[in-house]
């Protein structure tokens, strides 16, 4: 039997949508391309609203072992760390962990999830439905077609640049020699870059950077090059990788990232999560924006609106606060700045400030 919706991509977006609509009684399938657990490029800063949105989804992240952040710390060029509260609660948590939970939540409510299957594309047919192409398996003809591929585009369909998409991003594991002695969120610009430090787990820390193309391919696109030269130029990260292992086999990466992209129309699909819009990761509120888009796109389906309608709609939900992450996060990059930003950091209700604007809904909790 045809499912009524289909959706391409079993992240945040995909699989919070696929809750969503099995609630409501909608016929659903979800292709995820990866057949199993993985582990994402990501600084794993879970915010307030996207918390609160996985409780409602069903979901309980302490009993996941989130660990609540409580501190952001801005690294200064000289040495020095300005720390302040957090203006919102906030965890840190696997995303190879919360991906797995929302996907088993999915399949739970209802919907039919297809592991190790890859969207090839769509068409669009002449009844206003769309045909998704699978790999290995024959097409599927749909009423309405979600896609929320994330970073990865749909054949075809290749988003634009973006206002920043000159960065990598990559992440890396280590197990701790010294277990964080408090819950912080470290941020730490560098030359042509800026890194996230984050405690994960017990005895983890993430690091989660974004770096120029240039300067990467400065170090011959080596992770562990670029992370000697940031250690001896960056006393933080040096601080926290003291005596560090790694835990993966070797880092993550993604290039082309479209920071400041947020789509407004469409020509058929729902566009949801990464597809539709996409805030520099310094703010920690990716997450949060792909369970927003999930519960526009499903409120405004299930009321009989358009996809257009809900792209409008979630575009003018969303571009505010990816705008102004987009121009701090310019900024964080430049080496003319970053000594400004640190002065600036450390003057009282900057950071908090910088963190209410880069949310796309305060959580209830702030
Ligand atoms: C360096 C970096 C750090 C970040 N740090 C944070 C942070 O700390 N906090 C935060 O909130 N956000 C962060 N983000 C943003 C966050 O990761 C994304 O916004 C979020 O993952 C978007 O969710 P999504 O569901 O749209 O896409 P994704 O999480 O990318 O999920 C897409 C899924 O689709 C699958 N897929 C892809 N193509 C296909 C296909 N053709 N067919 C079937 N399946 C497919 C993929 O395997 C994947 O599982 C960060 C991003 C980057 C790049």
């Amino acid at each position: 039997m045809s499912p009524d919706v289909f959706i391409a991509g079993g992240g945040p977006a995909g699989s919070a949508a696929a809750i969503l609509l099995a609630r409501a009684g909608v016929r659903v399938t979800l292709a995820e391309k990866r057949r199993e657990a993985h582990h994402k490029v990501c600084g794993e800063f879970v915010s307030g609203e996207a918390v609160e949105t996985a409780r409602d989804l069903g979901l309980d992240l302490s009993a996941l072992g989130a660990v609540p952040i409580q501190v952001v710390a801005y690294a200064t060029p000289s040495g020095g760390v300005v720390r302040r509260t957090l203006p919102f609660p906030a965890v840190s948590l696997s995303r190879l962990v919360l991906d797995e939970a929302l996907l088993g939540a999915a399949e739970a409510a209802g919907a039919r999830v297809l592991r190790g299957v890859s969207v090839q594309g769509f068409d669009l047919d002449p009844d206003g439905g769309t045909t998704v192409r699978l790999d290995g398996d024959g097409p599927v003809q749909v009423p309405a077609f979600f896609a929320a591929t994330g970073k990865h585009d749909l054949r075809g369909h290749a988003r634009p640049e973006g206002r920043q998409g000159d960065l990598v991003g990559l992440k890396m594991l280590y197990r701790r020699a010294v277990a964080p002695s408090d819950p912080v969120v470290t941020i730490v610009p560098f030359r042509d870059g800026y890194a996230g430090l984050q405690p994960v787990g017990q005895d983890a820390v993430n690091l989660c950077l974004l770096v120029s193309r240039r300067r990467f391919a400065d170090h011959g696109g080596r992770f562990d090059d670029l992370v000697r030269s940031l250690v001896a130029e960056a006393p933080e990260i040096a601080r926290q990788l003291d005596g560090a292992e790694p835990l993966l086999d070797k880092a993550l990466a993604v290039t082309r990232i479209p920071y400041g992209y947020v789509r407004r129309v469409t020509e058929g699909p729902w566009w949801l999560g990464d597809q539709a819009a996409v805030i520099p990761s310094f703010a920690g509120d990716g997450i949060a924006i792909a369970l927003e888009s999930a519960r526009q796109a499903v409120d405004t389906l299930l009321s009989g609106g358009t996809a257009a309608g809900y792209q409008r709609r979630f575009a003018s939900t969303v571009s505010r606060q990816v705008g102004a992450a987009t121009v701090l996060s310019q900024l964080m990059v430049r080496p003319s700045w970053q000594r400004p930003s640190a002065l600036l950091a450390a003057v009282p209700g900057v950071l908090a400030g910088i963190g209410l604007l880069t949310r796309v809904r305060l959580p209830t909790g702030a």
